[in-house]
């Protein structure tokens, strides 16, 4: 283990600017950042941390949030009732729905302020009918990092995370998985995104990866043009005559998008190096494809990692099962089984479910994020039952992060394979029957050519 203290240092140091000063650190930033590895806690100390962790960001939206403030008074919940680790389960859940619920113009900048606990910082709106994209800009301006995802129906689900909140979730996607990937992660090594440049967009899946760009000391990108609301909402299907010109301008770009990783990975290749890909499936599939119709491959062995997030959920019935997507990494790439890892988060949440190398479930951050399954009357089920994913997040601080999600999952209470403690999630995520489909991944692929991933 002194080796993984070494590898945890290294990463720590590449990615310091996460981490806010341990004098300030609350009782959510040690259940953060104190752990060397968020899948290896013993379960009694981890829960420690998550009771002290939650009841903490509880009091803290309690007292620092009008909305949910009167939203635990109507459910007679207040942080009083919170004795045990199982009246955690008694806070009240805010269904992602409501994130998503939210009038245009000068009201959305009121809508943000009302979902924002504490105070918000002065912004500066020159238009009278200001866009999404406007109220975004302005408020990340003042500091903040506003980002966002939709569904296929258009409509966004916007997050407002203050700058330590957004560090948090950068800094644990990263922690989350180099140490589960552990001893692969090494800064001197190349890294493809296949994303949105973060600088460029306000997607969170493309922005929080920012990170990345510390954590390696070699990045690029998939999709480096701007990616705003207006853009999404011409390419999903709206915007007419000039939608259509879009589209018909990212077919082309999305060709050259396939083309330039292929070219990546020739390179990276020849000169021997270490790469991971990391990003939304669907792009490095389409990569694949192409190397197959030409009847081509790499070998990089133990030198590749692939890391994929954002789901498949634009069309389950071409979803690809992660199993059969981690056998084509191996056969086209050589990338084994063990360093193809797939990611479940959202644009709600600050914690990150990562594959284990062993056995592909989903470990869960218990620190600071509890996992909850629920039935349809939004009652908690046992262990190995399917029903909706439900999550307390600690991390959120400037916003809460009690929320009952679409999605539907069956906890473990033990990995059935690798031997890390905590509970787990079954390795895939789909979405719960009648749910809209969404993620950040099927936002990407509706805005490339739609035959892409075939
Ligand atoms: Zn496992």
């Amino acid at each position: 283990m002194v080796e993984f203290e070494q590898y945890v240092a290294k990463l720590e140091k590449c990615i310091s600017k996460y981490i806010p000063p341990k004098d300030t650190w609350t009782p959510a930033d040690e259940a953060v950042y104190k752990p060397r590895d968020f899948y290896r806690i013993p379960l009694k100390e981890a829960e420690e941390m998550q009771f002290k962790s939650i009841k903490y960001a509880f009091s803290h939206h309690y007292e620092n949030n009008a909305f949910y403030h009167n939203f635990c008074k109507e459910h007679n919940m207040s942080p009083t009732d919170i004795k045990t680790l199982d009246d955690l389960e008694k806070i009240p859940l805010v269904p992602d729905k409501f994130f998503k619920d939210y009038p245009a113009g000068k009201d959305f900048a009121t809508w943000v302020g009302n979902v924002y606990t504490g105070d918000l910082p002065k912004i500066v709106i020159k238009n009278r009918r200001p866009s999404y994209d406007d109220v975004i800009n302005a408020f990340n301006k003042a500091g903040l990092a506003v980002t966002y995802s939709s569904g296929t129906g258009g409509r966004h689900t916007f997050i407002p995370r203050d700058q330590r909140t957004f560090y948090a979730s950068e800094y644990a996607i990263a922690k989350s998985l180099i140490s589960m990937i552990y001893p692969f992660w090494e800064h001197d090594s190349y890294g493809y995104e296949l994303m949105p440049n973060p600088k460029k967009t306000n997607i969170y899946a493309g922005k929080v990866l920012e990170v990345y760009f510390d954590a390696i000391k070699d990045v690029s990108v998939a999709i480096d043009r701007e990616v705003n609301t207006k853009l999404i909402q011409l390419t999903m299907g709206g915007g007419g005559i000039k939608g259509k010109i879009i589209r018909l301008f990212s077919k082309r770009a999305s060709h050259k998008m396939i083309d330039d990783i292929i070219k990546w990975l020739e390179e990276r290749e020849k000169a021997k190096d270490k790469i991971t890909l990391v990003g939304a499936p669907f792009i490095l599939l389409s990569v694949m494809n192409k190397l197959k119709k030409e009847g081509r491959s790499f070998d990089f062995g133990e030198r590749g990692g692939v890391a994929t997030g954002g789901g498949w959920k634009i069309q389950e019935h071409n979803r690809v099962p992660v199993a059969d997507f981690r056998k084509q990494v191996k056969e086209v790439l050589g990338i084994p089984g063990k360093y193809c890892l797939d990611v479940y988060g959202m644009v709600e949440g600050n914690g990150w479910m990562v594959h284990c190398p062993e056995g592909h479930y989903l470990h869960i951050p218990y620190s600071y994020y509890k996992p909850m399954v629920l039935d349809e009357e939004f009652r908690q089920v046992d262990y190995g039952e399917w029903g909706r994913f439900a999550f307390l997040d600690a991390a959120a601080m400037s916003y809460p992060g009690f929320i009952v999600t679409g999605d539907q999952v069956r906890l473990l209470e033990h990995c059935p394979v690798c031997d890390r403690p905590g509970p787990v999630l079954e390795p895939e995520v789909k979405r719960v029957p009648g749910e809209e489909i969404r993620g950040c991944a099927e936002e990407m692929r509706s805005m490339l050519s739609s035959d892409l991933g075939k």
